[in-house]
């Protein structure tokens, strides 16, 4: 059978086929705890379902327009004018389906084969798949000081003749880093004299902790929202909880919003008008969930990051916002893969090896499940690794032995 050199190219998400495994493992009955999800548990909103289920009982479900269904539209103006402080108009603004998708039409709309678009590592799995989706290039940008905050230079000594675009992605997956207003504007400013792309992969910007408010890329641009290169994604699926409902937008200038509606249009057609009408529902609705989501989740990061802390020998560093923390086990294996993989095998603990984000020796552990998938799972990782442990552990009424050293 042949395929593809693009087919040929590209791997399975490694995320997508965790939750697989975490599936099949648990159908065993196997008691899975489950550390590298990427959805937040609580319901979607109230509103959300009531818009579709309302939708739903006209029995008149038709294709909706390729760029979006105006009431959708509608909602993410007014979105991107509360959280942007910019005032958008309809061509401006496409809805897709999920972040992922607008994210896809918008390098399909930037990108020739064997161009480049630049992003800092660690970096979301997607990016450099997406990039080969284009016959394009993905060039990670591993901040140079060790830390997971880039400066510009990081980025700027990647920039060619080939370079069409920047993703930024704060805060960030996997890393849970929030670069700060100062990087922004950098980013912002060098890219407009570059007269390259930036992309702002704003999925996760509500869910930060700390105190810290969500960060506007069009706040450091004098540029009107037309002549600017700057396009913004968000979506639905995190910040509601609305993962399964596949719906996500980018806002920018009418010219590359036409372009990738253009794509989308032949590619999958506008996204479901029911699942739109739930996402308008959740932008229009009552927001307090969104709130409560945010507090849960800083919670959990307080939780986790005092047991990674009483870890010895892992390095921690601690997430400004998403539900991921992305934890340094070099010491005890640098190979990723082969962690990951021990950890599944021994004590049915799924995390993501770093290596999948562009750092070996770490893993990504997600704190968007509950306290006690947190707790015990890093009790069950910290027996499988630690050699002083007992040789036992029980999990209920099973009983792991240590057959390792
Ligand atoms: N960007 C990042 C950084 C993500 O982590 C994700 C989801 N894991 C997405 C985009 C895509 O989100 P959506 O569900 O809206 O497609």
């Amino acid at each position: 059978m042949s395929l593809s050199q693009i087919a040929r190219s590209i791997k399975a998400s490694p995320t997508l086929a965790l939750n697989e495994k975490a599936a099949i493992l648990r159908e065993k009955g196997d008691p899975v705890i489950h550390l590298g999800g990427g959805e937040p548990k609580s319901r979607a909103p109230m509103d959300a379902l009531l818009s579709a289920v309302n939708s739903l009982n006209t029995g008149e479900i038709r294709y909706a327009p390729a760029d979006g269904t105006p009431e959708l539209k509608k909602a993410i103006i007014r979105y991107t004018e509360e959280y942007y402080h910019r005032k958008v108009n309809p061509e401006n603004v496409i809805a897709s389906g999920g972040a992922k998708q607008a994210i896809m039409v918008a390098l399909q709309a930037i990108l020739n084969p064997q161009e480049e678009v630049i992003f800092p590592a660690p970096y979301w799995v997607s990016y450099p798949d997406m990039a080969k989706l284009c016959g394009a290039i993905g060039v990670a940008a591993l901040p140079e000081d060790g830390t997971f905050y880039p400066r510009l230079k990081d980025i700027e000594m990647r920039v060619g003749s080939y370079t069409r675009a920047v993703i930024i992605n704060s805060p960030n997956n996997p890393s849970g880093a929030m670069y700060s207003e100062d990087f922004i504007a950098d980013i912002v400013d060098f890219c407009e004299k570059k007269g390259i792309y930036l992309i702002m992969d704003d999925i996760y910007h509500r869910l930060i902790f700390d105190g810290k408010k969500p960060i506007s890329a069009y706040d450091y641009t004098k540029k009107s929202v037309e002549e600017s290169k700057l396009i913004i994604i968000n979506g639905v699926s995190k910040q509601y909880a609305m993962t399964g409902f596949r719906i996500g937008w980018a806002v920018g200038n009418k010219k590359i919003i036409e372009a990738m509606a253009n794509i989308q249009g032949h590619q999958t057609s506008g996204p479901s008008v029911l699942l739109q009408k739930a996402a308008a529902g959740a932008l229009n609705g009552i927001q307090s969930g969104v709130e409560s989501l945010r507090a849960t989740l800083e919670n959990n990061r307080n939780v986790l990051i005092e047991q990674l802390r009483s870890f010895s020998g892992v390095k921690v560093y601690v997430p400004d916002g998403t539900f991921y923390s992305f934890v340094d086990f070099s010491a005890y294996e640098k190979d990723s893969q082969k962690l990951s993989q021990f950890l599944i095998d021994k004590v049915m603990v799924l995390t993501v090896p770093g290596k999948e984000f562009g750092l070996d020796g770490f893993l990504r552990i997600s704190y968007c499940g509950t306290i006690k998938d947190i707790t015990d799972g890093i009790e069950r990782m910290k027996w499988a690794l630690d050699p002083n442990a007992p040789n036992e552990l029980y999990i209920g009424d099973r009983k792991l032995v240590r057959d390792w050293s």
